[in-house]
């Protein structure tokens, strides 16, 4: 079972690596790049965090020492969920923290650069060192801060796959970012590649991998006794999500991820999602609705021989903008990452 999952996991990476949407031509490069801009604040990277105007027209190839930079100054917000799970918004992805006697348990990194501020919300939190970091996925608004953390006593827990994108050269092809490999202190300790349970602070901590959806490396981390669930990057709450085709990504894997975590979460469940702002069950059932008839308006576009520019252009998802294009990602960026994952 466990090598079957892993060969199915890694081949899933390397199939990633080889679907990158190499720009067609010139203007889709500009239009990708244009709205990969405002697609940027979406994917977890507040206004506060940008270093450039959202109206820029193209994402220079020190965007990512930018946004790392702005991080410096990040304002974190705290927020108690139940029992002893917080959640830290503010730097990259939401970040969840359990405290306890056995040491605390934080679930994402956001930016390196927000280190003092993290390490003041921890200490407002409680006076319980840091034991563990867990990483939803590979993505560097996710596990910038993890060699700080390792550094300050962490073990840090993560998919295979995590551990395997972060530990070799990597591309994200619709917002033209790439990456290197990440220091030694950086990756992940410890990975597993369909579940993992961990037992602290009197709580059960249920981490289960997710079939690629945002990415291949994606799982989720249920706090079963708070009944607290971090969905990582598969939700993005009340908006659009960024979908990363590059590390195998799709809407058919972001709508399965969806309905997975519906099976599991109840009415009374607190959701984490990777950006937004928390939610619950009904929330989570909004977006994947959303997400479906997105998926089924271009979908039908596509299959009519529509180009991507004319799918784009019929703006199939203008009576849905209202409600999720308003902040973050561009209605036109979201068209074009669901048609091109079809
Ligand atoms: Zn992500």
């Amino acid at each position: 079972m466990e090598a079957r999952l892993k060969t199915q996991s890694l081949s899933a990476a390397r199939l990633g690596k080889n679907t990158q949407p190499a720009p067609s031509s010139r203007r889709d490069f500009l239009r990708l790049a244009g709205i990969g801009g405002t697609a940027l604040l979406a994917s977890g990277l507040s206004s506060k965090l940008m270093a450039f105007s959202p109206q820029q027209q193209t994402i220079s190839p020190d965007t990512v020492a930018q946004m790392r930079a702005a991080g410096a100054t990040a304002v974190l917000k705290t927020e108690k969920l139940r029992d002893q799970v917080y959640v830290i918004t503010g730097s990259g992805g939401n970040v969840a923290v359990l405290d306890g006697p056995d040491g605390k348990v934080m679930v994402d990194s956001g930016f390196g650069t927000s280190e003092k501020q993290f390490r003041a919300a921890l200490a407002d939190i409680g006076s319980e060192p840091l034991k563990l970091l867990i990483n939803t996925h590979w993505h560097f608004d996710h596990t910038d801060g993890n060699e700080w953390l390792h550094k300050a006593g962490a073990t840090i827990v993560a998919h295979e796959n995590t551990r395997l994108r972060l530990s070799t050269p990597q591309d994200i092809a619709a917002y033209h970012l790439h990456f290197d490999p990440s220091p030694a202190g950086a990756l992940p300790q410890q990975t597993f590649l369909e579940q993992n349970k961990l037992y602290l602070n009197g709580e059960v901590l249920a981490l289960e991998h997710y079939r690629p959806a945002h990415t291949d490396s994606d799982i989720f981390v249920h706090f079963q006794h708070a009944n607290v669930f971090h969905a990582g990057d598969t939700f993005f709450s009340g908006r659009y999500p960024m979908i990363d085709r590059s590390s195998g990504g799709s809407i058919a894997g972001m709508i399965a991820a969806a309905d997975h975590t519906l099976s599991i979460v109840d009415t009374s469940t607190r959701i984490i999602p990777g950006h937004g702002s928390m939610t619950d069950r009904q929330g989570l059932q909004e977006y994947r609705d959303m997400l479906v008839e997105a998926q089924s308006r271009i979908a039908k576009l596509k299959q009519q021989g529509k180009t991507l520019d004319e799918a784009v252009a019929a703006k199939p998802t203008a009576d849905l903008d209202p409600k999720w294009g308003k902040v973050g990602m561009a209605p036109d960026f979201f068209v074009t990452l669901v048609y091109t994952t079809l």
